[in-house]
């Protein structure tokens, strides 16, 4: 709207929206110019099993490296990738750039990849996928893709066939920053996913607040009753991983046993893990 109403009418009336809408406008135009010059680069936070410790997998995260601002985190930038469908080439960027990071893993570590609603309205997403597996050579089996309850609420987008033909071939699919969203618990049930991951909302407080921690025992209690596995994002204390442990909880990721870290340093921790 406030292209609409043009620049010189919106700062007489409006400084604030003004700013707002010059700053999102210059967003705009440094994210294609981001992509133009390759700024985008990849960072993998491990998860482990609870049990042992063991580690599992990574995540692959987005960063960008802004020319002036320094490393730029998604939440500054995502939305407006979303808004400008710029998140279509930079998720299939993603995606390929992951898969082959994770080829050169040993074999029984995972790959989990965020996925925007947008990529599966486009109807392509079973096909990158498919292409991304096959340029890298990373079986299917160890790839996960990370959505949130928004993109599996999508009715009638098709969706729920794709996830389903998706996991067929062997791809794990996982509901991301549950608790956040406005789904219904029996819809749970319905929803083609393999695990569960609890936001990082509710662990931080897990130690301090008894709600939060009925409630991950109940998210904990649902997911076994529906054969689901879950992760517990966010952990940064021993307290926490201790009590998740108590809960049952079947895996974790965060900031106590490890931060987002580059490719080779993911290379180097995985090996590691495996000798
Ligand atoms: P997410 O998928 O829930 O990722 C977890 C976020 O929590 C990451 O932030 C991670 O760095 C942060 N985190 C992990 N452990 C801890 C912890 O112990 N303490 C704290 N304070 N934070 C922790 P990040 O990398 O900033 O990513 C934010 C969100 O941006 C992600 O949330 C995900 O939804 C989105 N995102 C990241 N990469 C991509 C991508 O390639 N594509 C899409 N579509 N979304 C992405
Ligand atoms: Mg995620
Ligand atoms: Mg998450
Ligand atoms: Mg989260």
């Amino acid at each position: 709207r406030a292209k609409a109403e043009g620049r010189g009418q919106a700062r007489l009336f409006e400084p604030e929206m003004e700013h707002t809408a010059l700053s999102r406008r210059s967003l705009e135009l440094d994210l294609r110019s981001a992509w133009e010059n390759g700024q985008f680069f990849l960072v993998f936070q491990p998860f482990f099993r609870v049990g042992d410790r063991k580690l599992c997998g990574f995540e692959a995260l987005l960063r960008w490296r802004h020319p002036t601002r320094g490393i730029v985190a998604p939440a500054t930038f995502i939305a407006c990738a979303e808004e400008t469908g710029l998140i279509l080439p930079l998720g299939a960027w993603v995606l390929t750039e992951a898969c082959r990071a994770a080829a050169d893993w040993p074999d029984d570590v995972r790959l989990a990849v965020n996925l925007s609603p947008l990529q599966f309205r486009s109807g392509h997403m079973p096909d990158q996928i498919r292409e991304a597996l096959r340029v890298s050579g990373l079986k299917p089996s160890r790839l996960e893709l990370e959505l949130t309850e928004s993109t599996l609420l999508e009715e009638g987008s098709g969706i729920h066939g794709a996830l389903q033909g998706l996991r067929s071939q062997g791809i794990t699919i996982a509901l991301d920053d549950f608790g956040t969203g406005y789904s219904s618990l029996s819809y749970l049930r319905s929803l083609p996913i393999d695990r569960i991951k609890i936001d990082r909302g509710f662990i931080s407080r897990i130690c301090e607040d008894d709600p939060s921690r009925a409630i991950v025992r109940a998210v904990l209690q649902l997911s076994a009753a529906l054969k689901l596995e879950t992760t517990a994002e966010g952990i940064e204390t021993e307290e926490q991983l201790e009590t998740l442990r108590a809960e049952g909880c079947g895996y974790v990721q965060g900031y106590l046993l490890g931060r987002p870290m580059r490719a080779t340093e993911a290379r180097d921790m995985s090996f590691q893990a495996v000798s």
